[in-house]
């Protein structure tokens, strides 16, 4: 056994050493094609830093602006990366640490009717990936800064509770004065869910979006969600309903293959162009 054992050490150290000069000659080769000006894919990125910076400061012209570079933004003066250099090897992964490149890396599909979400290997749920750093640095680290924000709105007998930052307040009231037009819808309307609850999400470690105080449920009695849901995709919730909030910035988590049909969010981010 002696032989067979050296003759593979050997064997080894030569795959070892041509392993290495293929990789120095692949190397010298990506150098060479990084300095000559034809460089695509730091191009590409380039642009993508700069398409993710500038949406957001549109999106939130009260909170965001442009960084010192075209890799971070300054979110009330605090400096952040777009992106985390990392590539997730599994979209959970990337969803339990996505980035702000990640975030508007799917489009979000506004108006009705509403399909349903495709749940391919790649989930489509434009929303749920979230820089959880970002909505920290935007709304608050914790749920005392959180609370410190938080604005009464009157909600169809009831009381919803979301943050101001961003004019979230302003823009959920004007959700609910167009809503009051629609006598028919009222039923999906009362004894709503929830709103600002400082929580992780159902089986994960992730903060929810009512946590930042963004995010309202209307009423459970007509609502569906993924993990409570039996045969798949389902919701009752009319689309021309969840098209006012949509108006007004709030994404529907109808429109997540991981659905929630109860839940608006105010990520206007994903409602803009
Ligand atoms: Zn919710």
């Amino acid at each position: 056994m002696v032989v067979p054992k050296e003759r593979s050490g050997r064997d080894r150290r030569v795959f070892v050493m041509l392993a290495f000069v293929a990789l120095l000659a692949n190397w010298t080769a990506s150098s060479l094609a990084a300095e000559s000006s034809a460089s695509p894919a730091a191009a590409a990125l380039g642009s993508a830093s700069r398409d993710v910076t500038k949406v957001l400061i549109d999106a939130y012209p009260a909170t965001v602006r442009a960084g010192a570079d075209n890799e971070h933004i300054v979110v009330n003066g605090r400096v952040l990366p777009l992106s985390d250099g990392k590539e997730w090897p599994t979209y959970q992964e990337r969803l339990d640490h996505a980035d702000l490149i990640d975030q508007l890396s799917q489009a979000y599909p506004a108006g009705c009717p509403a399909e349903v979400p495709s749940g391919g290997e790649i989930p489509q749920e434009p929303g749920r990936l979230r820089d959880e750093a970002f909505f920290k640095a935007m709304y608050g680290e914790s749920a005392a800064v959180v609370q410190g924000t938080l604005v009464s709105v009157a909600w169809f007998g009831s009381t919803m509770h979301v943050t101001n930052v961003n004019g979230v307040a302003k823009h959920l009231v004007a959700v609910r004065d167009d809503l009051a037009q629609h006598p028919e819808w009222l039923k999906y309307l009362t004894n709503p869910g929830g709103s600002f609850f400082w929580r992780t999400i159902e089986g994960t470690k992730r903060l929810s979006g009512h946590s930042f105080g963004i995010a309202v449920d209307i009423n459970t009695k007509y609502s569906d969600y993924w993990r409570w849901s039996k045969g798949g995709y389902k919701n009752r919730i009319p689309c021309e309903l969840a098209a006012i909030f949509e108006r007004h910035g709030f994404i529907w988590g109808a429109k997540w293959s991981h659905f929630d049909t109860m839940h608006f969010e105010y990520r206007p981010e994903l409602l803009r162009g």
